[in-house]
């Protein structure tokens, strides 16, 4: 059976899918506030979508993350994840913001998504309108407790700490994981499309500090346990949180890189870091059905997969595109 190995010998096991690039939420360190969308031919179709997932899964991906922009805002993105939960796969997983997670939870679970990762950044109304430009905390605090609720496996929040934002927080958000029985990742920001509004070096907050202020408060042990990701986990002692550090900066995560992104285009993106990307809707849309040249083009596609990235706060984004196109 072919599998996707790249040139430096890593196994591609890992899917991530941006299935719109639209979101409720403007995100400071994601978004400008002026945001064009995509125009709906640009985008795969949800069917597209799925004949893609099942192709990566033929070609040996064995987990799968839904995210976007927002992927519950997308119609049919429950029935597409139903649809995905199908696939022979060791897991299935989606990202969200939890705006609208209370209405989906439950069937995202019965779906078979045992994992979700659901973005909080604060814990206080106010500051989270202005990190998030527009949003409202109470859904997003109701969508927490209805995944608990769900009983997905395991639950995961994902904090973005920005200096002078939220970077006072993270022990009250730490202790909110704890509270709830919950994970959280703390995310060093990465310079990925204009956003306009603040400075990221400035703003930046390395991993290792947020480690500091944790260290001050809670006793964090070192756990081998890894989701074939790029967080690295301990665990609060006497509990069932982990802890876990996204620091592209401060420490590069791209030797154990085993993932590769479909855009909401439908490009092929081979590391977040690079434009280095192939077009697979062309594939699609030219040759229908000729599921043998998509197979190809998608093994041949493992050849120009980047070493690792260079992200360098000092410098202008040379990453244009913003996170909600490529899939976080
Ligand atoms: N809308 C969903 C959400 O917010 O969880 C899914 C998509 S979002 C792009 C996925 C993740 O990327 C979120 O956890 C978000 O905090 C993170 N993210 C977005 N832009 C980022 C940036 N410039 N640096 C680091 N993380 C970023
Ligand atoms: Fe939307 Fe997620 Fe980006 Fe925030 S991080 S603007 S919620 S896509």
């Amino acid at each position: 059976m072919a599998e996707l190995i790249d040139r430096f010998g890593r196994k591609v096991t890992y899917l991530r899918i941006s299935i719109t690039d639209r979101c409720d939420l403007r995100c400071q360190y994601c978004m400008a506030e002026e945001m064009t969308f995509l125009p709906r031919a640009q985008i795969l179709t949800l069917e597209e979508i799925h004949t893609l997932a099942r192709v990566f899964v033929d070609l040996g991906v064995r987990k799968i993350r839904v995210t976007g922009g927002e992927p519950l805002v997308r119609r049919g993105a429950v029935e597409l994840v139903e649809n995905l939960g199908g696939l022979p796969l060791d897991e299935l997983v989606m990202t969200t913001n939890g705006t609208r997670l209370r209405d989906h939870a439950a069937r995202l679970a019965a779906a078979g998504v045992r994992r979700i990762n659901i973005s909080l950044d604060s814990l206080k109304p106010e500051r989270f309108r202005r990190l998030t430009r527009v949003g409202v905390l109470q859904p997003v605090l109701a969508g927490i407790d209805a995944a608990v609720k769900a009983g997905f496996e395991r639950i995961k929040l994902n904090t973005v700490v920005m200096k002078g934002f939220n970077h006072d927080e993270v022990v009250d958000l730490a202790r909110f994981a704890v509270d709830k029985g919950l994970d959280i990742s703390f995310i060093e920001e990465m310079p990925l499309g204009e956003i306009g509004g603040h400075d990221r070096l400035e703003s930046f907050y390395s991993s290792d500090r947020v480690r500091e202020d944790l260290d001050r408060v809670f006793d964090l042990r070192a756990v081998s346990h890894r989701t074939g990701g790029p967080s690295r986990y301990w665990q609060v002692a006497g509990t069932c949180t982990r802890i876990g550090f996204i620091s592209p900066h401060s420490h590069n995560f791209c030797a154990d890189c085993n993932r590769v992104r479909l855009t909401v285009e439908g490009r092929l993106l081979l590391c977040l870091g690079n434009e280095h990307s192939v077009d697979l809707k062309r594939v699609l849309r030219r040759w229908p059905g000729d599921e043998d040249r998509l197979r190809k083009t998608i093994v041949e596609a493992m050849a120009i997969k980047p070493e690792r990235h260079h992200f360098d706060l000092r410098e202008q984004p040379v990453i244009l595109r913003h996170m909600s196109v490529t899939g976080g």
